[in-house]
């Protein structure tokens, strides 16, 4: 019956400059084919205490509480605020797009009650809003998302960490989408609890969330703890609230990650192994190294942009170095976004992105991020740009994308 098995998997070459995922970084996809061991090897165990110390200089900080979530980012997020929340705690969530809903709506599912400041899509939100609301509720938490690629927009934390501080709140962050192309200082902004993912600026695939802990919050979570490898702990001692998930409960997959190395789940040893060599490239470039590639590159492609004579959505000053928002040209009226996009893959191989929400059929989203942040991504999808648009008949300054995204590159 061979006849009737699908052939092997083949997929096409594409270059993913949308929002996320993007094209892996071939030096991470070969680390990921390396056989595996197994998880109490004393080479795996050392392994992982490697990827401990790479991602602590990732995500800048000491925390020792410094580990891979298995699971995409959405892991790391609930594994943060299903540990963190208990039922009744009061959370406060700055809402500036998509992934801003996403928090409220998870920190809800914990039972939490959440309240809210919003920003229009497109801005960021202003710390005093913040200090304010934080006065008012009182809150347990302030769950924040750094960068929002649902409008580009890149939230300024260092005010935020300093509120936190004077108020004694948790300070958690999703920097999945901004983290290693944009500053991110977890220990200097007084960050509690970061996660991320391997799919946007970290240059892999997605499937493994890093997460960084402070003492303080692993002190908040430990006290949670209720089941130790099976066994329920003391009754006489106050736990709180029993964490509502075993698989991410972070207290647990602390003890596996920890010097005891309690049995949690079976490691993810392939995603391991590319979130391990995600950070080493980073590491080997240097934070800061990546930041200003990510800085160069997406200027690049604004300018190219607005060479090209498109207009470019939001508060472009705070705007993530990573993504740009780029106003679909209204002569290509209702379904004309999506016809471009496709002419895109079909003719150049190139995703670029849709959009959600309020933005959906106004903007495309193009990325420039991990292993595509570079010169030569950056003037193929400009130029490739310009020959689907001027196909669609839309009127376009002729080389201007490439041109401008090259003076960039000249100065
Ligand atoms: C892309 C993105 C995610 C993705 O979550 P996944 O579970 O990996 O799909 C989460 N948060 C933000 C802010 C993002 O931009």
């Amino acid at each position: 019956m061979s006849g009737s098995v699908p052939g092997q998997v083949n997929p096409p070459s594409r270059l993913l400059m949308g929002p996320g995922p993007i094209t892996a970084d071939p030096r991470v996809l070969r680390a990921m084919s390396a056989p595996l061991v197994g998880q109490f090897d004393p080479w795996m165990t050392a392994t992982m205490t490697e990827v401990m110390g790479l991602y602590r200089e990732v995500f800048k900080t000491a925390n020792e509480q410094t580990f891979l979530v298995d699971g995409t980012s959405r892991a790391g997020i609930e594994a943060a605020l299903v540990s963190l929340i208990e039922p009744g705690d009061r959370v406060l969530v700055p809402v500036f797009g998509r992934f801003g809903h996403l928090l409220v709506e998870i920190a809800e599912r914990c039972g939490a009650e959440v309240h809210t400041v919003e920003a229009p899509w497109g801005e960021v939100v202003e710390p005093e809003v913040v200090e304010h609301a934080v006065r008012r509720v009182r809150p347990k938490v302030l769950a924040v998302v750094q960068g929002d690629t649902s409008t580009t927009m890149c939230q300024p934390l260092a005010d935020l960490g300093e509120i936190c501080r004077a108020h004694d709140v948790l300070f958690y962050c999703d920097a999945t989408a901004s983290l290693g192309g944009n500053v991110f200082e977890t220990d200097l902004w007084g960050l509690d609890v970061a996660t991320a993912g391997l799919q946007k600026c970290l240059a892999g695939p997605s499937g493994s969330s890093p997460i960084t802990i402070s003492d303080k919050a692993a002190a908040v979570i430990n006290a949670r703890k209720h089941v130790e490898a099976g066994i329920r702990a003391d009754d006489d001692i106050d736990h709180g609230a029993r964490i509502a998930s075993n698989y991410l409960d972070l207290a647990q997959v602390m003890d596996y990650w920890g010097p005891r190395r309690l049995n949690h789940h079976t490691e993810a040893t392939t995603m391991l192994y590319g979130a391990r060599e995600c950070a080493r490239l980073l590491v080997e470039e240097g934070m800061d190294g990546a930041v200003a590639r990510h800085e160069l590159h997406g200027r690049a492609m604004l300018e190219g942009v607005r060479g090209l004579g498109l207009g470019v959505f939001g508060d472009v000053a705070h705007k993530m170095h990573n993504v740009v928002a780029v106003e679909i040209p209204e002569s290509l009226g209702a379904e004309g976004g999506d016809k471009a996009r496709a002419a895109m893959l079909d003719d150049f191989g190139i995703e670029i992105g849709t959009s959600f929400g309020p933005l959906h059929g106004k903007v495309w989203r193009i990325g420039t991020m991990g292993f595509n942040a570079r010169k030569d991504t950056v003037l193929v999808t400009l130029a490739a740009l310009e020959q689907v648009l001027r196909g669609c008949g839309v009127p376009l300054t002729a080389g201007g994308g490439v041109g401008a995204a090259r003076e960039v590159y000249a100065s």
